[in-house]
């Protein structure tokens, strides 16, 4: 009765996932699955909605009871599919180890959270497959796995450089550097500015010698000068008289 195509385009829910084996009546004739989004033909012959319209394309009849079927005549059965969504399902990963049951509407949440759900090494150019479980201890080791420092440097690191990276370590070591290298200026300016008043004492040692031997100097001329005003006095007087 099925189109030899549709086997491999299945659109109903594998009966084998089911924890009991579902009722007849929610079996797809089509593609032999628990109905997926069922919907009902103008005959009463209720079908997975992609097995029909996919059914359709190539033929016009009801695939059960042989009755032309109208496309724009068939309608979704939302109550049905809530039923089916009610139905006790084991995880699809239970031959990995999943021990979980869960009802048919979950399983998209479940797989999301699912420990044995086989997913791609999420580290970019990592090929690896593994289980979620498995994760954690695959990037311990995974030779693609990188991550932002946690410090905030915004260095990308790698297993290979995060057991050298030490950003923390290496800032504290270029400011203990900048400061030896500050106290080390303030220490000669300290040196130069002693120099400087050495020799401004210096200075003015200097210049007080100075000014004492020009005083000194400015008083013998005095003397001088008194000495030699008397000399010509005389001088002068002694021509006069003469
Ligand atoms: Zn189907
Ligand atoms: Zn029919
Ligand atoms: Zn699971
Ligand atoms: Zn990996
Ligand atoms: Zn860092």
């Amino acid at each position: 009765m099925a189109d030899p195509d549709m086997s491999s385009q299945s659109g109903g829910h594998d009966v084998e996932l089911f924890v009991e084996t579902p009722d007849y009546d929610l079996i797809c004739t089509i593609c032999q699955g628990v109905l997926r989004c069922p919907v009902r033909a103008a005959c009463h012959h209720i079908f997975c909605k992609k097995c029909i319209l996919q059914w359709l394309k190539r033929h016009q009849t009801c695939p059960c009871c042989r009755k032309p079927v109208n496309q724009s005549l068939i309608f979704v059965m939302f109550k049905l599919s809530k039923v089916i969504g009610r139905l006790k399902i084991k995880c699809k990963n239970k031959i990995r180890g999943c021990p979980h049951t869960l009802a048919l509407s979950e399983q998209y949440c479940h797989s999301m959270s699912c420990l044995f759900e086989l997913i791609p090494c999420p580290y970019q150019g990592c090929r690896a497959q593994l289980l979620r479980r498995d994760l954690d201890a695959h990037a311990r080791h995974c030779e693609h796995w990188s991550q932002p420092c946690h410090m905030g440097c915004g260095t990308v690191l790698s297993h290979r450089t995060q057991a050298k990276h030490n950003c923390y370590r290496q800032l504290r070591h270029e400011y203990e550097a900048r400061q030896r290298n500050h106290r080390a200026i303030a220490a000669a300016l300290q040196r130069k500015m002693r120099r400087m008043q050495s020799t401004m004492a210096d200075m003015k040692r200097q210049i007080g010698l100075i000014c004492e031997s020009l005083e000194v100097m400015d008083e013998l001329e005095e003397v001088e000068e008194e000495d030699l005003g008397e000399t010509s006095g005389s001088f002068s007087s002694s021509t006069s008289s003469s």
